[in-house]
């Protein structure tokens, strides 16, 4: 099954491709779906914002989409910044500031209260009137200093079981993470429908 996967982030559509594909997906990228399109993601949740993205390269190409709305939700800031992840501190200041910023936000609080987790909604819009949804997590906690140098985003600070997301391999963080394991369920939904 072909998904346009709806999103501009290199990044993100690398993981699109190494988890899906696997699993039997056909991934292409807007690009190569002929797709140029930016909404405004103005909703006020993870699932609101995943669907505004994936109903807009739908309605321009007709081909099935799938998009992913994520972000890192910290505990002692209460949640966020969630759902304003892309836009902390401006959506154009360099991540290792961003990152920066949040350990500053940390400064002096204790291990057991650092927790935190990635969330990741998924929308993939197979047809107007036939939209799945589902969501994932990955709970850790936010660590002292940028560690590891893969990935991208909040990765460098977002320790689960004593390492940071960047320092583990592309296979060892789809495994666990809020991406992987929402786009497991989505797998799994899928093919449940069309078994039917
Ligand atoms: P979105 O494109 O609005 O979903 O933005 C999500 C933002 O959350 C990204 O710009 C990243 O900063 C962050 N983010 C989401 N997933 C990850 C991840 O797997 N690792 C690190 N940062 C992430």
């Amino acid at each position: 099954m072909k998904l346009v996967v709806a999103t501009n982030n290199q990044h993100k559509l690398v993981e699109f491709r190494r988890i899906l594909e696997p699993i039997g997906f056909e991934v292409l990228s807007q690009k190569e779906a002929g797709v140029s399109v930016n909404p405004e993601e103005n909703g006020e949740t993870f699932a609101a914002n995943a669907k505004i993205k994936a109903l807009a390269v739908f309605e321009a190409c007709g081909l099935p989409a799938v998009a992913d709305d994520s972000g890192l939700c910290v505990d002692a800031l209460d949640g966020r910044p969630g759902v304003h992840s892309a836009r902390y501190m401006g959506e154009d200041t360099a991540q290792e500031i961003k990152n920066a910023a949040l350990l500053k936000e940390l400064e002096g609080i204790p291990e057991e209260k650092r927790g935190a987790q990635f969330v990741s909604a998924i929308c993939c819009v197979l047809a107007a009137d036939n939209i799945v949804e589902c969501e994932g997590a990955c709970h850790g906690s936010i660590g002292y200093e940028p560690l590891g140098d893969g990935g991208f985003g909040y990765d460098p600070i977002f320790m689960v079981d004593g390492r940071s997301y960047s320092q583990l391999s592309g296979e060892e963080k789809d495994a666990i993470s809020h991406r992987g394991v929402a786009l497991r369920k989505l797998h799994d939904i899928l093919n449940e429908t069309f078994k039917k």
